[in-house]
């Protein structure tokens, strides 16, 4: 239900352009129903308008929708009591709705809110480890004399990786990384959060805890990690749909690490044929 038809705080009525729809409360539609309470009797008047906007199919789609059910489950409650007027059924289950839309919203903000902490604290603790790596790293590619180094990526439909990592020496000619020494990197785990029952992806097999990780890693398998780490910093969910691809560039005596980033899009030619 939108914001136009809740009841607690009765917000205007729109309809489907969003123009707002004048209320003319009208209390002789409700005059039968027996109390003196006023403020219930102009909510079941209100009821009445709503349901009248419903029968005219003014309303927006979404509100038309909601309407639907409320009717349907008035339409039941009323076959159980007819004692009660349809118009009181109605309320009661406009209210109950209200209710369960406020719930449900709640949840979605909990869950949004959850999610955005979560991803923050992983961006910190990106930019935390991005030093200590880089420094890491070159010292030795250093020590084994590698001048740069070429990482290519590709990925699409929800599964990418590094496809290929290529050290040179100074003349340019390929060097191959060694399996020892290891060298210890930071990566970052992801945080498993629990959000309505639902688990959301990978922890660390060990701790179960997210956040930064140390780990020995040979040298290759350390770049691998660390350029799939800025992946995600910079372009997290590259791999998903058409995807992307490209390559990072070790520079090692500058110690700078450049990043080209191709991200591919699904261009569409439509064509009408008529028969
Ligand atoms: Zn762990």
């Amino acid at each position: 239900m939108t914001d136009t038809i809740d009841n607690t705080t009765p917000l205007p009525l729109r309809d489907s352009n969003g123009k707002i729809i004048p209320e003319p409360i009208d209390l002789d539609a409700v005059k039968d129903i027996p109390g003196d309470d006023d403020a219930y009797k102009i909510r079941l008047a209100r009821m009445n308008l709503i349901l009248r906007f419903y029968d005219q199919g003014v309303l927006p789609p979404q509100d038309m929708a909601v309407i639907n059910d409320i009717k349907t489950r008035a339409e039941c409650s009323y076959a159980v009591d007819p004692n009660g007027h349809f118009l009181e059924h109605f309320l009661r289950a406009y209210l109950e709705c209200s209710e369960e839309r406020r719930k449900e919203q709640e949840k979605y903000r909990e869950q949004e809110r959850v999610w955005r902490e979560r991803e923050e604290r992983q961006a910190a603790s990106s930019k935390q480890a991005r030093e200590p790596n880089k420094q890491v790293l070159f010292d030795a590619l250093v020590s084994l004399g590698v001048h740069t180094v070429d990482v290519e990526f590709s990925g699409y439909g929800d599964s990418g990786q590094i496809d290929e990592i290529t050290a040179k020496d100074a003349s340019k000619q390929e060097i191959k990384l060694p399996d020892t020494p290891t060298i210890v990197i930071l990566t970052v785990e992801h945080e498993s959060v629990r959000v309505g029952g639902c688990h959301s992806t990978s922890a660390c097999e060990v701790c179960k805890q997210g956040g930064l990780h140390q780990n020995a890693y040979k040298v290759d398998e350390a770049i691998e990690a660390v350029c799939n780490g800025w992946l995600e910093e910079v372009h997290g969910g590259w791999e998903n749909n058409e995807g992307a691809y490209g390559s990072f560039e070790f520079n090692v005596a500058e110690r700078t690490v450049t990043l080209e980033f191709c991200e591919r899009y699904t261009e569409t030619n439509e064509y009408t044929h008529e028969f």
